[in-house]
């Protein structure tokens, strides 16, 4: 629960002889976790002058369509509704937050195939070097983001193509590399959701007889059904037409290789992600963060709290598995639904103002407190110095991690860009087989102020998964990119951030 994320959802339904504008309005709510700078709708209606319509606003879902002003969502409904449809939740990798940058981003023209609207969830890692090209080829660049760089992509596969949708993504899957999922409609009414050929996020659909679904995460089905649920799988195009759903490989698969961070924080509890449960995977990284326990722990003097709220599964789960469930509590609150991570700014002074301990819980106790991650130890910093400590008056604080060290950045789409910002960054000559180093997690902790640390290890995240771990991408945890952009960045940047004398030996 670091401030460390920035992702966007997606979701488009096809649902023949009704309005898909409430559909995805729902859906994009529940995608809300994925993303909160800004939402957005593009629909299709044949009988409407305007084809292709796009409504999207900077803010949160509901406050885009008309917070309690039911008069206002009602207009938006009607106005924009159509029975087939794409939507985007938008948290930036790129770019500032203003409206232009919010997604779907519509590309109108006189030509059916030429006009379309589109949204993604990722975030191009050669970004630099399809601007350079594009730029070489004519194409005059407005926004600071990489989704504008992909519509002028599009643009041009479809004017090449003819506008032959399979070809147009694969072309793109040729010139594309990192994490993209994309929703897409066209002038012809046509719509197509891609996930992208190393499968880094995940993609879902759902078949029910009202019509056709895709979502980030199956959280966002859920209200269709929970039968039919299918994972796109990377390099594969779900084609919706008429309220069905038909799958064609557009790209050659690559080297599967899915964010574990989905399954530790980013997605909702409730997901499904390429068949695995969300919530299970995190009851088990509490069993493994049980079995590497090295304290002597009893119900007199302890009690484990989660940091809310992603790590309440895991910290009752660890409870249980020391054999303790009676000294699980909630020892901190969180209030409000926004993340640290999302505004810029004074990280630390926005900690102390989201959370609050409960001391009756807390105080005069040894305190095992466990999050789902550490990335720029701000959040964990504050939490132990000033919550728990100051606050609520704990005697000890002991930290236990779900993930192992991260030790590099992602090029990916999570907000970590650099080595330098990592705490744990330093240290990677200190893992060995996937296992840090005592002296290394004592240094962690006196930097955050703990009586002792202790991580994940890489074994045990990829058992709690249950994946192959050739299928995940662990890349900021070992500098396994599976990209051939990641590897190059990651060579240059290792390199210049141990040239500064910044890695520990
Ligand atoms: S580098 Fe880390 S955060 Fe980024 S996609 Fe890979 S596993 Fe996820």
């Amino acid at each position: 629960m670091d401030d460390k994320v920035d992702f966007c959802g997606i979701c488009a339904a096809n649902i023949p002889g009704m309005n898909a504008a409430y559909d995805l309005y729902q859906m994009l709510c529940d995608l809300q976790h994925r993303g909160q700078a800004g939402a957005g709708i593009s629909t299709y209606d044949p009988g409407r002058k305007i084809l292709l319509r796009t409504y999207k606003r900077t803010g949160k879902v509901n406050d885009v369509f008309g917070g309690d002003d039911e008069e206002r969502f009602e207009e938006l409904m009607n106005k924009f509704g159509a029975s087939i449809g794409i939507g985007h939740n938008r948290y930036g990798t790129s770019g500032s937050l203003s409206t232009r940058h919010v997604q779907p981003f519509e590309r109108t023209h006189g030509v059916y195939h030429k006009w379309f609207s589109f949204g993604f969830n990722g975030h191009i890692a050669n970004r630099k070097e399809l601007e350079e090209n594009i730029k070489k080829d004519g194409y005059h660049l407005m926004l600071d983001t990489d989704t504008e760089v992909m519509m002028h992509y599009l643009s041009k596969h479809v004017s090449d193509t003819g506008g032959d949708l399979k070809e147009v993504f694969k072309m793109v899957s040729e010139d594309f590399d990192g994490a993209y999922n994309i929703i897409f409609l066209d002038g012809k009414g046509r719509q197509v959701a891609i996930r992208d050929p190393w499968g880094i996020r995940p993609l879902s659909s759902l078949q029910t007889e009202k019509g056709a679904f895709i979502s980030s995460e199956t959280c966002a089905l859920y209200r269709q059904g929970t039968e039919n649920i299918r994972h796109i799988e990377p390099g594969e195009m779900a084609i919706l037409e008429d309220g069905e759903i038909t799958y064609h490989q557009y790209a050659k698969p690559r080297r599967r290789s899915l964010c574990f961070f989905e399954y530790i924080y980013f997605a909702d509890v409730t997901s499904n992600i390429d068949g695995r449960s969300v919530y299970e995977t995190r009851k088990r990284c509490g069993e493994e963060l049980a079995r590497i326990e090295t304290q002597n722990i009893n119900d007199k003097e302890w009690v484990v709290i989660p940091v809310p709220n992603t790590a309440r599964p895991i910290a009752n789960s660890y409870a249980k598995a020391i054999g303790v469930p009676q000294i699980f509590d909630e020892g901190l609150i969180a209030y409000g639904k926004g993340r640290t991570f999302i505004d810029e700014g004074d990280r630390s002074k926005k900690v102390k103002r989201k959370f609050l301990p409960i001391p009756s819980v807390i105080k005069g106790k040894k305190v095992i407190v466990i999050d789902d991650s550490i990335v720029r130890s701000t959040t964990m910093a504050t939490l132990i110095k000033y919550h728990l400590r100051k606050l609520g008056g704990a005697k000890e604080v002991h930290v236990r991690i779900a993930t192992p060290p991260i030790v590099a950045p992602c090029y990916y789409g999570i907000d970590m860009r650099s080595f330098e910002e990592l705490i744990a960054a330093p240290y990677q000559e200190h893992i060995n087989n996937g296992i840090i180093s005592e002296k290394a997690e004592e240094e962690i902790a006196r930097i955050i102020n703990a009586d002792s640390l202790k991580f994940i290890t890489h074994d045990g995240l990829v058992s709690a998964i249950g994946k192959d771990r050739d299928s995940l991408c662990m890349a900021c945890l070992n500098r396994q990119y599976p990209t051939p952009t990641g590897q190059t960045l990651d060579a240059k940047n290792y390199k210049s951030f141990c040239n500064r004398s910044m890695c520990k030996k």
